[in-house]
């Protein structure tokens, strides 16, 4: 049993947690590339992406952060670059629910926990879209506070995130439990503000007791 003792409330974050760009990062990017005549194969857009944000340097998820990114997963492939030519669509087509998947194990696990009564929160590194996208995919109606990166300006892993969520929810952070796939800006830093934390690793085999590989087993 994971739940239980003094949680009452679990908040998750988003990307790579409950949604993932479907059908893939590089398939989003590939098909707005390809209406502007670049054409480009998901594969290769997938690599480059991953090489980008890798390397990416104080991102706080605003739109210039994001334009610089796309840029350099195109360098070499387009000129003019994409800011200057598609950006702006690419940067819309991730507002459309089309443009994810709710991971199979979401919806099942959200209804149970909601059937126990523990309270739902998101705290997600994103910008403008996020509420509006989470409406669209029908989540919003879980949860009950949604902790935005970019409205606080200080993105995970500065555990100030974790502490406004606390506030708005108006437990001690020792009462809620954060889910995320990030090691660095869900697990350890929610640890940092005082939260009780758990790893989302689909992927993976579980490999110690604080990690789970489906959120079904948050419910028992
Ligand atoms: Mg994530």
């Amino acid at each position: 049993m994971i739940l239980g003792g003094k949680i009452e409330a679990v908040t998750f974050d988003v990307g790579g947690t409950l949604i993932e760009p479907f059908p893939s990062v590089g398939h989003v990017y590939s098909q707005v590339a390809a209406r502007h005549g670049v054409h480009v194969a998901p594969e290769v857009l997938n690599t480059r992406f991953a090489a980008a944000w890798k390397s990416r340097k104080n991102f706080g998820h605003s739109i210039s952060d994001w334009s610089g990114l796309v840029d350099a997963t195109f360098a070499g492939l387009v000129d003019p670059m994409p800011s200057q030519t598609f950006f702006h669509e690419l940067f819309t087509e991730f507002t459309k629910p089309t443009a994810w998947r709710i991971f199979d194990d979401v919806i099942p696990c959200l209804e149970r926990l909601q059937d126990r009564k523990v309270r739902l929160a998101v705290i997600s590194n994103w910008d403008e879209r996020l509420r509006p996208l989470l409406h669209a995919l029908n989540l919003a109606r879980f949860f009950e506070a949604t902790i935005v990166s970019i409205e606080l300006g200080a993105p995970k892993p500065d555990p100030q995130i974790f502490v406004t969520a606390a506030q708005q929810l108006h437990l001690e952070p020792s009462q809620i439990l954060h889910i995320g796939d990030s090691l660095n800006e869900d697990v350890n830093c929610a640890r940092a503000a005082g939260f009780a934390a758990m790893l989302i690793a689909r992927e993976k085999p579980p490999a110690e007791n604080e990690q789970l590989s489906s959120l079904l087993q948050l419910c028992g």
